[in-house]
């Protein structure tokens, strides 16, 4: 048998072979397209009739093809990995085709409309479903569903060029230099830029720079030559714009995207691309998304005002730097950074060997939420998977995971979790959910441990938060269990919170351990990860709401996005928000990827807003003990455990007994009045 079509329990990861693959996508989509039809053609419209059979096949299909692109994603091989490109379009276009099956839509409408026969969870779950086959566009008739369907389709492909040109931009700059240029650049910087020169055939007292991050960001940060870091910023500030090379001008393409997105958001029956963005979201409306942004600027200001009056100070006196100027700011900052607190990653590695670390993560999830974390035995895809059991007080099963941690060339790079099966009552039996987490940590060297960075700490914390949200999930259907259907903009939640113990005196004590002397992380050490933390956290949340304001007021107001409004808009952005004022030249929206290559549109907000909420949540713990069980009961039943079987807000509220503060966020980042 396809050991992809076997999913009695977990996946048979050691029997997948990449010949399976297409196979066994072929056959659960032609079950599923009969099921379809089934229902289609069926005079009952019940949940049993519709939704559950429906369910059935495409957990099916979802459930194996998730195998698929995971395997796909830890350990590639180009035999997998064609097999994966080969299937993938035909999974695309199903699941396209389900949210525009005007037939399904009808009977889901129909069984909404008697939603007294139906379950508080299966309601939700109808809601959301109603609403995503909405913005899909099926209720569009004749022309308006064709020019939707085909604004779809152009939207891809100028938002895909858009990036195209960001990235043909950026590749396309080379800045030749002497050996004198450089001083103050690392040398491992100076070693690529030599052998990029050397491929170009330049003399050896010539170096080649470029505007890629491991090339940009040191010379921007080190090097002591300000007519290098002019001609460096100038570059990188005016990529693929009007000010740069016109080959890579993004002009055109914002507005086309801005007016494609408008005439989308028309035909939905919405005012503007803002409002049809905020409907999956937490955030009720633009105006909602203004305040929120306009207050934490307020707030922020004053600190943002003291951060760069130091560094002015600090430019000027220290490195003669009398007018501070945008080109400066790096360079100032990291000088001014390593004066200040001076320590490596690599002495606060020393302290996180991977035992003590998983120990004390697990140590944490266990005394909140008053579960046992025991590790199991699980089919894998490499011999350094582990496989993990979350227990009950009553030692039944809540869920299992997977924790892949180290890094391999075979592997995605970044961090991430997501399911492999989700929580579902199917039928009277209850089916449990797994979750696959997965890092690119650096793994044991010899007989020693992995040693992690305080940031992989942080990035282990943060993928465990997204597991609990899937592995602690409360609720039994399909869809709205785990993270199914929570809002965009409260998905970070759960892992962010996990992030604040990270920075907990109590926690850390527990979960370090020098690898030679095996002392536990000096208190001292502590005191300056926490203040370089919050270094110059002024000028960073101001930076963030200068974005989050140019991409809302962007979405939500009716202007023309040609090159002159784009600059109004940004000008008066800067006026409300900015402490420093770029160079004029400064084309910072003609490479803003986020918002208009890819999914942030009237969304970049989100960030903050989800810091906002994980710190406030905290916050209860931080009253009634970090390590609380009544509080982690709580968080476990009023957040985490109601996936989107019930809105954001109210269980937010439900859980902190009012309406999120940004008080919190801004005092664990050090920005509180005193
Ligand atoms: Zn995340």
């Amino acid at each position: 048998m396809n050991p992809l079509l076997d999913l009695a329990d977990l996946p048979r990861f050691a029997d997948i072979k990449p010949e399976h693959v297409n196979p066994a996508v072929e056959q659960l989509i032609a079950d599923a397209r009969d099921v379809v039809a089934r229902i289609e053609n069926t005079e009952a419209i019940t949940w049993d009739s519709v939704v559950e059979p429906l369910q059935d096949a495409t957990e099916r299909l979802g459930r194996a093809w998730g195998a698929v692109a995971h395997l796909n994603a830890v350990i590639s091989s180009p035999e997998l990995r064609d097999a994966h490109n080969a299937a993938l379009p035909r999974v695309t276009q199903f699941f396209t085709e389900l949210g525009l099956n005007r037939n399904l839509f009808e009977r889901y409408k129909a069984l909404a409309e008697n939603a007294k026969l139906l379950g508080d969870e299966q309601r939700a779950l109808l809601n959301h479903e109603l609403r995503d086959f909405r913005l899909s566009g099926v209720e569009l008739e004749g022309a308006a569903r064709e020019r939707f369907a085909a604004i779809q389709e152009t939207l891809a492909d100028v938002q895909s060029k858009f990036e195209d040109n960001i990235l043909d931009a950026t590749n396309a700059f080379s800045l030749d230099v002497p050996a004198s240029e450089l001083k103050g650049v690392p040398d491992d910087v100076i070693a690529t830029a030599r052998a990029k020169a050397k491929d170009a055939g330049l003399g050896d007292d010539q170096f080649r720079l470029t505007l890629q991050a491991p090339c940009y960001l040191p010379v921007m940060q080190y090097a002591d030559s300000r007519a290098l870091r002019e001609q460096m910023y100038r570059a990188y500030a005016t990529r693929a714009s009007d000010e740069g090379d016109s080959k890579f001008d993004n002009s055109a393409h914002i507005e086309q995207i801005m007016a494609l997105r408008a005439e989308e958001a028309k035909l939905l029956g919405f005012a503007n691309f803002a409002e049809v963005s905020l409907v999956p979201k937490m955030a009720d409306s633009p105006a909602q998304v203004l305040d929120f942004i306009r207050d934490i600027t307020k707030r922020a200001r004053p600190f943002a005002e003291r951060d760069l009056a130091e560094l002015k100070s600090f430019a000027a006196s220290e490195l003669g730097l009398t007018d501070l100027q945008s080109p400066d700011v790096m360079y100032a900052s990291e000088k001014l950074r390593q004066q200040r607190y001076a320590f490596s990653d690599e002495e606060v590695r020393q302290y996180f060997p991977e035992d003590r670390v998983l120990a004390g993560l697990f140590r944490v999830v266990e005394s909140i939420y008053s579960v046992r974390i025991v590790e199991g035995k699980a089919s894998a895809w490499h011999k350094d998977v582990r496989f993990f059991e979350v227990l009950d007080s009553d030692n039944h099963r809540i869920g299992e995971f997977y924790f892949d941690l180290y890094a391999r060339d075979s592997k995605r790079g970044g961090a991430w979790a997501d399911s492999a099966r989700d929580r579902r009552m199917k039928r009277g039996h209850l089916q449990t959910p797994v979750a696959y987490m997965t890092c690119n940590f650096p793994a044991p060297v010899g007989d020693k441990p992995a040693l992690f960075t305080h940031d992989d700490v942080i990035t282990l914390f943060h993928e465990f938060g997204h597991g609990l949200h899937l592995l602690l999930t409360e609720v039994a259907t399909l869809g709205i269990s785990g993270f199914g259907h929570v809002e965009w903009d409260a998905v970070e939640l759960p892992s962010q919170f996990m992030e604040n113990y990270c920075w907990e005196w109590d926690v850390l004590t527990h979960m370090t351990q020098h690898s030679e002397t095996g002392a536990p992380l000096p208190r001292d050490l502590f005191d300056k990860m926490i203040a370089a933390k919050n270094f110059q956290a002024g000028l960073g949340t101001l930076r963030q709401m200068e974005f989050s304001l140019f991409d809302m007021r962007l979405h939500a107001e009716t202007r023309t996005a040609n090159r002159s409004g784009l600059l109004k808009l940004l000008e008066e952005v800067r006026a409300e928000v900015a402490v420093m004022a770029p160079p004029a030249y400064n084309r910072m929206p003609w490479s803003f990827a986020h918002i208009f290559g890819g999914g942030y549109a009237a969304g970049y907000y989100s960030y903050k807003w989800a810091e906002v909420l994980s710190a406030d949540a905290f916050s209860r713990f931080e009253e009634e003990g970090v390590l609380s069980p009544v509080a982690g009961s709580a968080f476990r039943k009023e957040v985490l455990g109601r996936g989107g079987s019930r809105d954001a807000m109210t269980n937010f509220v439900a859980f902190r007994g009012r309406q999120p503060s940004v008080d919190a966020l801004l005092r664990h980042n050090g920005m509180t009045a005193n």
